[in-house]
C-alpha cells in the first residue's frame, strides 16, 4: 500500500479505484507485487475477453518475436496483416454472410469512432450525427462529440457543434417507443435537428449503465436509418468480441449495421482497431484517412489466435451458460435486499447491477477489492456494478467471484 501511495504522489496514474500495484496475471486472476490475488470481473473495461496471458496468445506472440518478425510496418502489407485479414473474413465474416471492407484505425477504440464519423459526413456530405443518451464512444474530440455524459464535456471543447442526443431504448420509460419520437424530430423542420449523415449506437451501453436495447428497437433504429437515407454505426468496442454470445453483439437482432468499430479484446489484450464498412462506403482515397501506427503486427498475431477461438461455437455456448450463472447470482442479491430496490439487466457476459443511488455501487465496489474481487461500476453517476469477467473464466472463480459480490453487499447493509 505504501508504494501505491509513493507512485500516487510522484506521477498522475490512471489508478482510481484499486489501490495495489499488480504485477502477474493470469486468465482471470490478478497478482498484485505482495502476492495478493484478486478475481478480475473487469477485465480492462472488456479488453480481456480471453483472460490475461491466454497461453495460446502468448505462445503466438513469442513464436513471432522470435522469429526476428516485423513489429512496425507502416503502409506495407506483412504476413501478419494478411493473416489477420484472412482469419477475420474466414472465421468472422463469411460465416456470418457479411461483406464489409475493413479499415485499420489505430491502437485505441476513440480511433475507430473518429473514423466512423469522419467517413460518414464524407460519403453523405452532411456533418450532424445522432447519438444517444448514456452512450460512450471515446473521450477524443469526434468520439467525445457523440458521448453522452456531461462530466466528461467542458464547454470549452467546442464538442457540442454537429451532433444530436437522441433517447436510447428504455430512457423515456418502460413502453415508450423512442424510435417514434426519433421519427418524428426528424420529420418535422420545427425540431431544428438537421437530416444527420449517420446515427453511431451501443447495443448495450457499457460505459453508460449496462443499458440493453432490445432487438426489436435495433431493427426499429435499423429501418429508420434506411428510410432517412442514414448510416448506421454500430460500436461494438465493448460488447462486440463475443461479450454478449455471439461475435458481433447484434448478430440476434438480425441488423445490418453501414458500419461497425471494433477495438477493445479484438487485439487478444493487445492495442488494436478497426473499422468495417459496407465496401460501397470505401471513398477515401489512399492516404487520405492515416495515421502512423495503424496495425501493430504483433497485434495482429495476437488477434488472429483469438479470433479462431471463434472458428466453432464452443465460446458462444459457455458465454451463455455462464451468463446464466451470474444471473441467477444477481437475482439471489436483489431478492435478499428488498430493501435497497435493486435491479439487474444484461445479457451474455455483460451484467449490470443496478443501485439506484450515486456511489453506492462504488462502495460496494471497494468492499470487494477487499475481499479479492475486482469490479467496476458504470452508469452517469456511478449506481451501477458492472460485471464483465473474462469469458474464458474457470467456473469456480466465477463462483467465488460472484459470492464475493453477494458477501460485499451484505457486509455494507449491515
Ligand atoms: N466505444 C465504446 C463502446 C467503449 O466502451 C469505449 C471504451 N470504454 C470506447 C468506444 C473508446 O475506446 P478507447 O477507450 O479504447 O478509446
Amino acid at each position: 500500500m505504501r508504494i501505491f501511495e509513493q507512485v500516487e504522489s510522484q506521477v498522475r496514474g490512471y489508478v482510481r479505484s484499486f489501490p495495489a500495484i499488480f504485477d502477474r496475471a493470469e486468465g482471470a486472476l490478478l497478482f498484485d507485487e505482495h502476492g495478493n490475488r484478486y478475481i478480475d470481473f473487469f477485465a480492462g473495461a472488456g479488453t480481456l475477453n480471453y483472460g490475461h496471458n491466454h497461453p495460446l496468445i502468448t505462445e503466438a506472440m513469442i513464436e513471432y518475436l522470435k522469429g526476428n518478425s516485423i513489429i512496425h510496418g507502416l503502409d506495407m502489407a506483412t504476413s501478419a496483416k494478411r493473416d489477420f485479414l484472412q482469419t477475420f473474413v474466414n472465421t468472422i465474416l463469411e460465416p456470418r454472410n457479411m461483406e464489409y471492407k475493413v479499415q485499420f484505425t489505430g491502437p485505441t477504440g476513440t480511433n475507430a469512432v473518429e473514423t466512423a464519423i469522419k467517413l460518414a459526413r464524407m460519403v453523405k456530405q452532411r456533418s450532424n450525427i445522432l447519438t444517444f443518451t448514456n452512450g460512450y464512444h471515446g473521450l477524443t474530440m469526434g468520439s467525445l462529440s457523440v458521448t453522452g455524459n456531461s462530466f466528461y464535456r467542458d464547454e470549452s471543447y467546442g464538442v457540442r457543434a454537429n451532433t444530436d442526443f437522441m433517447p436510447f431504448d428504455g430512457y423515456l420509460g418502460e413502453g415508450v417507443n423512442t424510435i417514434d419520437y426519433i421519427r418524428k424530430v426528424l420529420s418535422d423542420a420545427s425540431s431544428g435537428i438537421d437530416l444527420p449523415a449517420a446515427v453511431i449506437v451501443e447495443t448495450i451501453q457499457g460505459e453508460g449503465g449496462i443499458n440493453v436495447a432490445s432487438a426489436e428497437w435495433l431493427q426499429e433504429l435499423e429501418k429508420l436509418c434506411r428510410d432517412f437515407d442514414i448510416l448506421l454505426i454500430i460500436d461494438d468496442i465493448q460488447m462486440g468480441n463475443g461479450r454478449t454470445g455471439s461475435f458481433f453483439s447484434f448478430e440476434e437482432s438480425g441488423i445490418r449495421p453501414d458500419m461497425i468499430t471494433l477495438s477493445k479484446s479484438l487485439g487478444g489484450g493487445l492495442p488494436m482497431s478497426i473499422l468495417l464498412m459496407r465496401p460501397e462506403l470505401d471513398q477515401w482515397q489512399p492516404g487520405e484517412h492515416t495515421g502512423t501506427f495503424r496495425g501493430n503486427n504483433l497485434a495482429f498475431v495476437a488477434a488472429t489466435q483469438a479470433l479462431k477461438m471463434w472458428e466453432d461455437d464452443s465460446l458462444t455456448k459457455q458465454v451463455l451458460q455462464y451468463g446464466e450463472v451470474v444471473k441467477a447470482a444477481m437475482e439471489d442479491i436483489v431478492a435478499e435486499h428488498p430493501d435497497l430496490n435493486l435491479s439487474i439487466r444484461g445479457r451474455g457476459m455483460a451484467w449490470g447491477l443496478d443501485f439506484g443511488a450515486p456511489d453506492l455501487a462504488s462502495k460496494i465496489s471497494a468492499i470487494a477489492f477487499e475481499k479479492g474481487l475486482i469490479i467496476e461500476t458504470a452508469g452517469a453517476d456511478s449506481s451501477i456494478l458492472k460485471f464483465l469477467a473474462p469469458l474464458v473464466i474457470d467456473p469456480d472463480l466465477l463462483n467465488e467471484g460472484l459470492e464475493i459480490i453477494k458477501e460485499s453487499v451484505r457486509e455494507f447493509t449491515k
